[in-house]
């Protein structure tokens, strides 16, 4: 980008930040700015977040509903949290430096700020629903269907959770699962994680399902 005489603005924040930004979309105070906003996540809540995602703690705001005594769902929270985790602790601090060169740098700002929040709404108590944050809603329609052994691994790479790709097959041959994607002659189906663990969520309900 080139240094015109109407200098570009910057093109960051729900009512345009509006300051020079020659160089790039966005100018450097609200990549600073943002900056900053990651630096406040700690390493302790980064912790958290990893922990509520493998399923071994549970949102602040999860713990207010108290009882119940039944099993934690282990739901599409759980992998959106992971991301999270890894887009505050890796992903983010990498994109950032060179961020105002990038056309969507606006909108990625506003993810991270989106997502700083949510991990304090995640290991602070506050009230707000997890389950309609913005930045939980769009990490989940991110992740992509896969098929029985690419999912079987994800999960125990991702998840730390044992689920063989026979165990998937025989979920789909008793009905308790349906693929997302079929190919026409029956051979290969893909499944979304997020079927796959509330199948597993309803085996532990049922033991002898
Ligand atoms: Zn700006």
């Amino acid at each position: 980008m080139r240094v015109d005489e109407e200098t570009h603005q910057c093109e960051a924040g729900a009512t345009k930040c509006g300051r020079p930004a020659p160089y790039g979309y966005v100018c450097y105070q609200c990549i600073d700015d943002t900056q900053a906003r990651l630096d406040e996540v700690t390493p302790e809540q980064r912790l958290d977040l990893d922990l509520i995602a493998r399923g071994e703690a549970r949102p602040a705001n999860r713990n207010k509903e108290g009882g119940g005594g039944g099993i934690e769902r282990r739901d599409a929270l759980n992998i959106a949290v992971w991301q999270l985790a890894r887009d505050i602790g890796i992903e983010w601090p990498r994109m950032l430096p060179t961020l105002h060169r990038d056309p969507d740098a606006a909108k990625i700002l506003h993810r991270i700020h989106q997502g700083v929040s949510t991990a304090h709404r995640l290991t602070e108590a506050q009230d707000e629903s997890t389950h309609t944050d913005d930045y939980l809603q769009w990490r989940m329609s991110q992740i992509r269907v896969m098929r029985a052994a690419d999912l079987s691994a994800w999960l125990h790479h991702y998840l730390g959770l044992r689920v063989s790709a026979a165990r998937i097959r025989k979920w789909r041959e008793r009905g308790l699962i349906e693929p997302r994607i079929k190919s026409p002659k029956g051979g290969y189906s893909w499944y979304h994680p997020v079927d796959v663990l509330r199948t597993l969520d309803s085996m532990e309900r049922e033991p002898a399902a």
